[in-house]
């Protein structure tokens, strides 16, 4: 595999509009030196930011703070749940980053000091900063929710919205299903990370069930009436899984039909809303949604539980000096993906970069593309490029760019994307971790 450094990173970037201008006004080695940037959090978005600060300048002192030693990835742990890949098979590690001069630390951040310019952790370390990126991903809100909580979670009724142990425990319990039984998915209501995950994940379940257990059922329990990619994954149900025929596998219960989700018993396998109380033998309850418990004890978040960020920088509107991205940033137009959160890491390299330099900051573009695996050989993806609109101040859509799989695709065609998804798996993960 070729070396990605610097100076391939700037022509990349050249050609392929990814971080677009903001790259440009980067580095002149030196202004920087011993410079400090620390970050919180070794997923997505700021392993990225770590990989790249270090490649356009690497005389910035670069911190990498992550509570775990291995990172389980989201994407394509809905393949882990359909029992198409391992565990293993969606865990990452840091040693590349360290190798490449990142100083990686395994501790659990509990306080930012804006005014001072500290980061303080659980283990009792102190880091001091010129400046911070804190991508925390998000947080759950259980307490919307009666009977549920972070040990239901974790023993009974998992979310899995963090992969890790509780995509182990998902899977054992589908793994234990009989034929026959009911799996129910509750989905989460917007603003929430991966939009067409919920919709993924019931698709290769049921590619599952299919293959081992033909009587069993699915139910969604919504809360909203629309859903990404929804014309794209019932044609794909309606191929596969009997959807819209009294076999479907698959029942979608829309959110206007179940009212609010109020609660849920379980011990009784029980979920609550306004209006009736649903039962199955095995429940993956995925709750509403905010920002990591950091970003709230940091101060960074506004009313909406997420975190206003100016759309050039990332750099945090609360807190000066504090860059947020990744899932808990309110980046607008964006979703909250792991594309995203990578693009969004490029974009605030280049800013910390040239503004450590003395440089200014250019004005950026983004990408995301998400694949979406429906059954074996089908899958189908929704692209965008984004550039920041200043008159409106959001990160809006370019207009032309990108677009979502046709369809009346070919069975090729939706043979090839599941080819296409593995390998933006395999690139993006080597772009993050190295
Ligand atoms: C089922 C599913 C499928 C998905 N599929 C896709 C897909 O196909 N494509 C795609 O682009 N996206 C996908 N996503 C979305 C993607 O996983 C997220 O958008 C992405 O992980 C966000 O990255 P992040 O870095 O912001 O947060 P996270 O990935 O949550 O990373 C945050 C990291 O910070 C650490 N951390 C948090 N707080 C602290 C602290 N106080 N101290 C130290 N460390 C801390 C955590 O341990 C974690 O490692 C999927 C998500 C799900 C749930």
């Amino acid at each position: 595999m070729t070396k990605f450094n610097r100076r391939s990173f700037l022509q990349l970037t050249g050609a392929a509009a990814v971080t677009g201008a903001a790259v440009m006004g980067a580095p002149s080695i030196a202004r920087a030196a011993g410079k400090k940037v620390v970050i919180v959090g070794g997923g997505p978005a700021g392993a990225t930011v770590a990989n790249y600060l270090r490649m356009m300048d690497g005389s910035i002192d670069v911190t990498l703070i992550e509570a775990d030693k291995n990172y389980f990835t989201c994407f394509m742990s809905n393949e882990v749940l359909g029992g198409k890949r391992s565990m293993d098979g969606i865990k990452q590690g840091y040693d590349a980053l360290a190798k490449a001069g990142v100083k990686v630390v395994h501790d659990m951040v509990t306080g930012i000091d804006g005014a001072k310019k500290k980061v303080m952790t659980k283990g009792g370390q102190t880091f001091d900063y010129d400046r911070c990126v804190v991508a925390p991903g998000v947080d759950f809100k259980f307490e919307k929710y009666e009977g549920l909580d972070a040990q239901v979670a974790e023993t009974k009724m998992p979310h899995a919205w963090k992969a890790g142990p509780q995509t182990a425990l998902l899977r054992k319990q589908l793994e234990a299903m009989k034929d026959g039984d009911t799996f129910m998915l509750v989905a989460p209501p917007n603003p929430f990370r991966c939009p067409p995950g919920p919709y993924e994940r019931v698709s290769l379940i049921a590619n599952y069930f299919k293959k081992e257990k033909p009587n069993c059922k699915i139910v969604i329990l919504d809360t909203k009436d629309k859903f990404s990619k929804k014309g794209l994954f019932e044609q794909a149900w309606k191929k596969f899984y009997g959807y819209g025929t009294d076999k479907s596998m698959i029942t979608w219960m829309k959110g206007s039909d179940v009212g609010n989700i109020t609660g849920v018993d379980a011990d009784n396998m029980k979920v609550m809303t306004d209006f009736e109380e649903y039962s199955a033998d095995v429940i993956n309850f995925i709750p509403a949604q905010k920002a990591g418990p950091i970003a709230f004890a940091a101060g960074l978040t506004d009313d909406s539980g997420w975190c206003p960020v100016d759309k050039v920088t990332f750099e945090s509107k609360k807190v000066p000096g504090v860059h947020v991205i990744g899932d808990a940033a309110i980046a607008t137009k964006m979703p909250k993906s792991g594309y995203a959160a990578n693009s969004q890491g490029k974009v605030t390299a280049a800013a910390i970069a040239a503004s450590l330099n003395g440089k200014p900051v250019g004005v950026p573009s983004y990408v995301n593309t998400c694949y979406s695996i429906a059954a074996d050989d089908w899958a189908f993806s929704v692209a965008a490029v984004y550039k920041y609109d200043k008159e409106k101040d959001i990160i809006a859509g370019v207009k032309g760019a990108g677009g979502l799989s046709p369809m009346d695709a070919s069975a090729e065609d939706r043979k090839r994307e599941v080819a296409y998804a593995h390998g933006w798996y395999d690139n993006i993960c080597h772009d993050i971790w190295g």
